[in-house]
């Protein structure tokens, strides 16, 4: 089978081609650092690292570059370090922060490249003057605005056409505008905001609009066509719809050959935002579940269906990690076969098939288990090459079992281990009586001690 991904762009699932194997690009819209961030956000991270594992697996790890950005140029940013009364800087590399390390827990890559919307001033200001230059813009006394009746077919992606625009009025009609519809390239500054966030331009200090930064960062280091552009549905329109206008009319070349939109993340049939105020953040959610169990639940939908987020999908991906890990277990001494290509693969070469990829994942796992059943090395060894091998596309099953029995906080799992040594001490030393007494106080607390050759080790049941 080759890769199917549904394009936003033509309506379809469409086989994957890339301009150039050796050199296939993906651009995803990163996060606005100002807040911390709640499970949807990463609802686009942990789907395109998906994306990004399968690409790199079919074209090979080399040849796969990814820029995901960080948006640290916004009126939202302004108005959180105004507000505090901190440095932009100060605002932005907390959140910046705080989204690595949620990210880090999600097991989600690293993309190849993390441009930064301040590192790429000069290249916004380019692209603004050729689309000067070629009639797509005009400057007012507010700013440098796009003007998209220049451009034939504005609208293409999110399939609204200009007059929908206007009639909806949803835009806010400006008198320096000449449509409603035209949007900021860059703002001019105004006389109460901060001065570090104030940059220069030809045409006066202020700062770009946040459509032009992605336009500017794909173009730099991704090229002007790129293979394939993602983000969430939410950023369609008006976000995406503009970065094609800015980088079509400015280049006279596709953005990108594929688009790829995730749907909401929802709470009780609505969209999980800040807006409704119906948010859990990651940071918070960790507390309590472990980042792959996180993960296992984000994916348990179809990236392009809305996910409903509840306590019960927590908890069944839980069990089934427990599931997967002691299948695991069961094999895991087995070292040194080679893994085949199993049905996780397949199902994510159909347009990112995650529902059914995890299905696939609990196969092997079964697989896994009736090897032990039977003692068959072979097929043990088998089943282990290929559970952690198919988990790596996934995102999933890289921990060792034990590791993934014992997480918890760091002092509690000291605390259990210092007992397992003591009452491997008390045995040693024939006080029977002691070793007992530690056994069933862990019992009582839900561990399990297993004794082995090499020792002792425990594990939560
Ligand atoms: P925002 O902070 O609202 O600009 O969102 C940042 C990113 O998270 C964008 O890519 C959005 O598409 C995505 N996003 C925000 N809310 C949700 C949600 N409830 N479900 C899925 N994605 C979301
Ligand atoms: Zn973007």
């Amino acid at each position: 089978m080759t890769l199917m991904l549904h394009n936003s762009l033509t309506r379809e699932k469409q086989p994957f081609v890339p301009m150039d194997a050796a050199r296939v690009t993906l651009y995803v819209c990163g996060p606005t650092v100002y807040n911390y961030a709640h499970i949807g956000n990463y609802r686009p991270a942990v789907a395109f690292d998906v994306l990004f594992r399968l690409l790199r697996r079919i074209y090979g790890a080399d040849h796969v570059v990814y820029a995901r950005n960080i948006t640290d140029i916004e009126d939202k940013i302004i108005t959180r370090a105004l507000e505090e009364g901190v440095a932009i800087e100060a605002i932005t590399g907390t959140y910046a922060d705080a989204y690595h390390d949620d990210l880090t827990a999600l097991n989600v890559l690293a993309p190849t490249i993390e441009p930064w919307a301040t590192g790429h001033l000069a290249d916004m200001v380019a692209m603004i003057s050729a689309l000067i230059e070629r009639g797509h813009a005009y400057v007012t006394q507010s700013g440098v605005w796009f003007e998209t009746a220049s451009m034939a077919d504005y609208g293409k992606l999110s399939g609204r056409r200009l007059d929908d625009n206007e009639a909806g009025a949803r835009v806010e009609v400006r008198e320096e505008k000449r449509n409603a519809s035209d949007f900021a390239l860059w703002k001019f500054a105004k006389p109460d905001e901060p001065e570090d966030a104030v940059f220069e331009s030809p045409w006066g200090r202020g700062r770009p609009g946040w459509h032009i930064e992605c336009s500017a960062m794909a173009q730099k280091h991704l090229g002007e066509t790129i293979d394939i552009h993602g983000g969430g549905i939410d950023l369609q329109f008006p976000h995406h719809e503009n970065e094609i206008a800015q980088s079509e009319c400015a280049h006279g070349a596709p953005l990108a050959n594929y688009w790829l939109h995730n749907g909401f993340l929802d709470m009780a049939g609505e969209k999980m935002s800040k807006s409704l105020g119906n948010v859990v953040l990651l940071k918070d959610l960790r507390e309590t579940w472990p980042g792959e169990v996180i993960r296992f639940a984000l994916l348990s939908g179809h990236y392009r269906a809305p996910l409903d987020w509840t306590e019960d999908l927590l908890s069944q991906a839980k069990t089934t990690l427990d599931r997967l890990y002691g299948a695991l277990r069961r094999v895991w001494a087995e070292e040194g076969a080679e893994p085949r290509e199993t049905g996780v693969f397949e199902a994510l070469e159909d347009d990112l098939n995650t529902p059914k990829a995890l299905a696939e994942l609990a196969r092997l796992a079964s697989e896994a288990n009736t090897a032990a059943d039977r003692q068959d090395i072979e097929a043990m060894a088998e089943a282990r090459a290929n559970l952690i091998d198919a988990g790596a596309l996934l995102g999933l099953l890289q921990s060792e079992p034990s590791a993934w029995e014992q997480r918890g906080n760091a002092d509690e799992n000291a605390r259990i281990d210092a007992l397992v040594k003591a009452r491997e001490t008390a045995r040693a030393n024939r006080d029977f009586a002691e070793a007992d007494r530690i056994r069933d106080q862990l019992a009582g607390e839900g561990i399990d001690i297993m004794d082995g050759p090499g020792g002792s080790t425990w594990r939560r049941v």
